[in-house]
């Protein structure tokens, strides 16, 4: 078993468990606070962070920033990461298999950081966690709570970028990650 996230990186640094590893420049793994309250899991890394070996630090990354500002959440308090840590080509969805090879590498960033609250960021980390088949649009804004750990399901991002009116509502779901937050 896994104790720390120096033996993570290690285990994860040449991983070839998926197809993905074929195209990438940086395994993603994760960045931010790695005790934090607040987890946010997207859905894997796009051009920019398989350049910078970061999450979300893209158009996406930018938005959820401004998001993270306007509400008060310091981008360095949480832990932020995707459900697969090598960028699918051509953004597409990952496949079923690349995400159930990766899935060990997040379970055990769970495990590490012991969140009491994750953000589920779109349909693909709500299926790859929750095994949710829902839509994102019926599930978002809903809590689940499971095994000690609060879910919160939201848009992923860039869909706010594809259809604006979906603002209001990211913004609402994050409002409400920061009020509990700050009440447990
Ligand atoms: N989209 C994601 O799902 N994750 C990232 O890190 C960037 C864009
Ligand atoms: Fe390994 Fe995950 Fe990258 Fe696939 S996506 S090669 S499982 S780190």
């Amino acid at each position: 078993m896994i104790e720390s996230f120096e033996e993570l990186e290690n285990q994860i640094k040449d991983c070839t468990k998926c197809k993905l590893h074929q195209n990438r420049t940086n395994i993603v793994l994760g960045c931010g606070n790695k005790n934090a309250k607040v987890m946010f899991i997207g859905e894997g890394p796009g051009a920019d962070e398989d350049i910078q070996g970061e999450p979300f630090v893209g158009k996406a990354g930018k938005l959820m920033n401004q998001a993270f500002k306007g509400i008060g959440i310091k981008r360095e308090d949480v832990y932020i990461c995707n459900v697969v840590k090598c960028r699918p080509p051509m953004n597409r969805n990952p496949e079923a298999d690349e995400t159930s090879a990766c899935l060990d590498y997040l379970r055990t960033q769970v495990m590490l950081v012991k969140p009491k609250i994750i953000v589920l960021l779109g349909s693909v980390a709500l299926k790859a966690i929750l095994g949710d088949e829902v839509s994102i649009t019926k599930a978002r804004g809903k809590w689940v709570d499971k095994k000690d750990i609060k879910y919160m399901p939201t848009f992923h991002p860039a869909a706010l970028l594809r259809d604006e009116a979906k603002k209001i509502d990211f913004w609402n779901d994050l409002m409400e990650v920061k009020k509990v937050s700050e009440e447990i």
